[in-house]
């Protein structure tokens, strides 16, 4: 079986992950869009095997909750 992958983005405040995408071929455009938006926003983007972001999520961006308290 081929090994997935997918796009995720990182804060580069805490280095928590904001967003997670599969690289999915067939909705290439919409991945594409995706990432360039994150991009966009200045976030740190990786592509990664996607069953590794699985764990990876135990590490998400906490920034957004702490500003808004
Ligand atoms: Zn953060």
């Amino acid at each position: 079986m081929a090994e997935k992958y997918a796009y995720i983005a990182r804060c580069r405040k805490c280095n928590g992950i904001v967003m997670a995408t599969v690289d999915n071929p067939r909705h290439r455009e919409v991945v594409a869009e995706t990432v360039a938006e994150y991009i966009g926003n200045d976030y740190f983007i990786e592509r990664v095997v996607s069953t590794s972001v699985i764990k990876e999520f135990e590490n998400t961006c906490m920034c957004e909750v702490e500003e808004r308290e």
